[in-house]
Order: C-alpha cells, then structure tokens, then sequence
C-alpha cells in the first residue's frame, strides 16, 4: 500500500459523530481535571479512622467514590499502608477467590500509522523491524501458545491498514481454528486493539470475542496530546468514549487501562475510576478488567526511558492496592512487564489475572528469540518465565492458576457478571471451573514437580467445595465431582 493511501485510510478512521453524540452540550468529556485536582488536594491528609472506614466500604464490596479514593492515594503510613494491602487481598479474595487466570498475549503486526512517544512500534521509529502475521504463521503462533498449556489469549494490532478490521476478524478464525490433539485450542480470544467504529465492532462482537480492551494511555488531555502527535490516535476523544461505543454494538466485557509513567500517577488512577463511573452510569456496567502497565524501555523512544513521571516500585504498589480496594468488582491483571520479585509482591495486594510463558515479539512464539527479533518486540519484559515455572510459584502462595472461560460461554457476561461479582457469587462458580481447568493442566502440559505439588493443591481445594454450604445449597457438588472424575478419564472443556 503506498504512502498516500495509508495516509487516506488513517484520516477515514474517526466518525466525529461517535463522539459528539456522548459529549455534554459545551463538548466537554467525562475527565474533568479541574474536579480531579481538587478532590487530590482536598484529601491529601487523610486521618486513620477516616481510611479505616474506607476500608470497610470496600470489604462490603461498593465502589468507592472519588473522595474516598483520593484519600487512600495519600496513605503514607505504614501501618495504615499494610492494612490497606491486606484489605485489598481480602477483597479479592471475597470476589474472585485465591485463584489467577492466566492469557497468553500475542502480537499479529507491528504496522502502526501512529506516533505515540512511548512505543517502539510508533511510525517513525527506523530501529523497528515491520512485520505481520499471515495466516499460516498466526496458526503457528497459536499452536506454540496452546502447547504451552495456555485457553485464553489476547491479541495485540497496531493500527494500520493492513491490519484493519477484514485482518482482525480473518486472524480471530483462524486461531479459533487451531486444534491440538484433537481437544486442546484457545477457547478465549480477547482484543487489545485502536479504537473502532460501532460498525466494526459489530463485526468483532460477531467473531466472538471475549473482552475489548483499550487502554487510554494518560487521563490528562495535555499529556495525551504530547505523547500522541499524529495519526488517529491524536483524538483524545475518540480513544476515550472507545469503550462506549463497544457497549452500543453489543460487546459488554470491556476492559480498560492506563500507561504509568507519562503523567502523575495518582491523578490516573483518578482517571480510572472515573472512566469506570461513566461506564457504571451510562450502561449500569463496570469494566471488566482494569491493566496499570508500567512504561518500559522501547526501542526509539526517550520518554520511556527517562520520563519524570517514572513509577517506582512502592508506589506501583499501592497504585494496584487502591484500584483493589476502590473498584472491588473489577479484575486486575499484571503482566510480564513486571519482574518475578515484584509481580509476586504484587498478585498479592489483590490481581486476578497474569500473563506467562510470554513473547511479544511479532512472531515471538514460534521463532527462536535472536538479537534480530528483539528489534520486532515492543518493549523489553521484566519477566520471561514459563507458564509451568509461574503455576509452581503460585502453588507455594496457595494460590490455583485457572484456565476458565466458563463465565464468557455460559452467557456471564455484561450486568450478569457485574451482578454475580458484586455478590461474590461468580468467584463460587470460578472456584469450581479454576479447580476442573488446573486439573486439565496437570494432566496434559505440567512437569512431574507442578503435578505432585499442583494435585495436594486441589485436594485441599476439593475438601474446602465439599464443606461450603453455598455448594450444597446449589446442589453443585455431586456435578462438580462427576465433571472432575470424567477429566480425570480423559474428556476435557466441562465446566459449571
Ligand atoms: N495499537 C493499539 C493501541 O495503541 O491501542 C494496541 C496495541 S498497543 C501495542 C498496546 C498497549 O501497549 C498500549 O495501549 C500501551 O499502553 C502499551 N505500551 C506501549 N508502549 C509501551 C511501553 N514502552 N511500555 C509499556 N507498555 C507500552
Ligand atoms: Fe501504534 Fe499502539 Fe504502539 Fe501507539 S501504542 S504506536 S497505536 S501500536
């Protein structure tokens, strides 16, 4: 495709009145930065008894209110701080269980018209190798990602004609497609993919995708500016009412995030919240997820390296404690930006979901990783361990790795699972499907070390689902112990 057309394609992408049709009647968004600062300044000494009754808001499983979230951003105390993290474990663990879904990202190109100052994939960066996927080297990818062991994926675009919505849809089926062995495939494949019109998202709900996620890099409209200085991504607008107009075409599991380190942090977690408290208010739906990455070193890019907004570990931190603790419904995933030290620390303050085994090199998975492929990957990983080495760590913390995308094809999705999770009734469901999908890993992919200390795991599990009243009361349990002993004999994909 020449140059000029590549330009036409980018200049074709925003439909102004998908926008206009959710501003306010001055054409103003949801982020009001005046409002932000005030409520951080407001609360920027917050006593221990005020956070103490915060912390109980958030056991009760309500969402916080800006206030009270900027209070908890200022807790520097270290008492107050570790009651907060444990706080926050207990949240997960009264919403989601003691159990982390693992994905697996995969990268189809590195063809990007924008310009983002953080991205080693941004058009102007010569250092980058350009590539994308064709359809049988996406087989091949998804085959190396299923033998690792891995059901969920999310597959990352850049934006470029060449990987418009026809290539998206093409590269869903075709992974959809792949079968191992005859019962082993990805049964979840999220997007992480530019912003959309509702028609093609119309296109990708039919697909059936899982979640949609798109993160807005920086709530603060100057900063956005700086950081995106051409292409479709310049329009703060159109990336911010993204996940609006997903909704309007019918995809409800929306997943949303933000960049750290390209703006002060506390005011992006502002950011968030109040991103969540639109889509609560306008759809009577949460997101599904919420992704905090971190800014990495990228080839090509400065900012990545030496911005002054760098996030150090600590306040990494309590940035994930307090979406814990501020959102209580909502996943929180971390992923292999992070290194193994500091992601252990961290699924501990109240994460749901991680990454493993992960290559983001476009072509990463079936390619052995050389000096020259590095130049094809975003960004450098903190963490390169395998899906395998990281279901072990996890055993030690008590903690079952789950596989499930039971709640995706049982119709829990949108306000049902909103629902199901703000009762802490899903995690009860997730509890049965985490312990049925580990099994289903032990048996085909673990080592002889995670099956022997990954099995007395879901012995304990198995006493704990016998003595809960709640599976009793449901009459789950006689089903739930059929599915697991028809696992056991070989059948796969049975959940509850
Ligand atoms: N092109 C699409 C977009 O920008 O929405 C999706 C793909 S983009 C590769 C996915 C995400 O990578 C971005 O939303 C951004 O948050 C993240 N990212 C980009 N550069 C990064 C860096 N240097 N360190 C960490 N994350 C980065
Ligand atoms: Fe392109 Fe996304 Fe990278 Fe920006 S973050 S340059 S849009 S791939």
């Amino acid at each position: 495709m020449s140059n000029n057309s590549t330009n036409k394609w980018a200049k074709s992408v925003i439909k102004q009145n998908e926008i206009d049709c959710y501003l306010t009647k001055g054409k103003k968004d949801f982020i009001n930065e005046e409002i932000i600062s005030d409520k951080l300044l407001l609360n920027n000494n917050p006593g221990k008894q005020q956070i103490r009754d915060i912390l109980q808001k958030s056991l009760a499983i309500e969402r916080l209110d800006p206030s009270e979230t900027a209070a908890l951003l200022h807790v520097n105390d270290p008492e107050l701080l570790d009651e907060m993290y444990k706080t926050a474990l207990a949240v997960k663990q009264k919403v989601y269980d003691n159990r982390i879904v693992f994905f697996a990202p995969l990268y189809c190109s590195n063809l990007c018209v924008n310009n983002c100052a953080y991205c080693g994939f941004r058009k102007d960066n010569t250092e980058e190798k350009r590539k994308i996927l064709n359809t049988a080297e996406i087989k091949k990818e998804a085959e190396s990602v299923i033998d690792e062991g891995h059901k969920r994926m999310i597959v990352v675009y850049g934006e470029h004609p060449a990987s418009s919505i026809d290539y998206m849809i093409d590269s869903i089926e075709t992974i959809y497609s792949v079968n191992r062995h005859g019962n082993s495939g990805i049964r979840r494949i999220n997007i992480n993919a530019a912003p959309m019109s509702v028609a093609d998202l119309r296109r990708l709900k039919n697909v059936g995708i899982g979640t949609y996620q798109v993160f807005q890099e920086t709530y603060h409209h100057d900063t956005y500016k700086r950081m995106h200085p051409s292409g479709p991504k310049s329009n703060y607008q159109w990336r911010l009412y993204a996940l609006h107009r997903a909704m309007n075409a019918g995809i409800d599991d929306l997943a949303i995030g933000a960049l750290f380190g390209l703006y002060d942090w506390r005011f992006e977690v502002m950011g968030l919240l109040y991103h969540a408290i639109e889509l609560e208010h306008q759809f009577g739906i949460g997101p599904h997820t919420i992704s905090f990455p971190r800014l990495m070193p990228a080839s090509g890019s400065d900012i990545s390296k030496n911005s002054k907004y760098l996030v150090n570990d600590a306040d990494f931190k309590k940035i994930v404690t307090v979406l814990r603790l501020a959102i209580p419904y909502t996943g929180l995933i971390i992923t292999a930006r992070e290194q193994a030290d500091l992601k252990r620390d961290i699924i501990r303050v109240g994460c749901t979901q991680t990454d493993a085994s992960t290559k983001i090199g476009v072509g990463g998975y079936s390619e052995t990783m050389t000096k020259q492929n590095e130049n094809k990957q975003q960004f450098m990983l903190g963490d390169t361990r395998t899906l395998d080495e990281l279901i072990k760590e996890l055993v030690q913390m008590d903690m079952i790795s789950s596989f499930c995308t039971a709640g995706y094809r049982c119709g829990r999705t949108g306000d049902k699972i909103m629902g199901l999770l703000k009762n802490c009734v899903e995690g009860k469901f997730c509890k049965l499907n985490a312990v049925l999908t580990f099994k289903e890993y032990l048996e085909d992919y673990a080592s002889e070390e995670t099956k022997l200390t990954g099995e007395k795991l879901i012995a304990k599990e198995m006493s704990q689902i016998e003595e809960m009243p709640f599976y009793q009361e449901h009459n789950l349990i006689d089903k739930f112990n059929q599915y697991y002993k028809r696992i056991s004999n070989g059948e796969r994909d049975l959940y509850m």
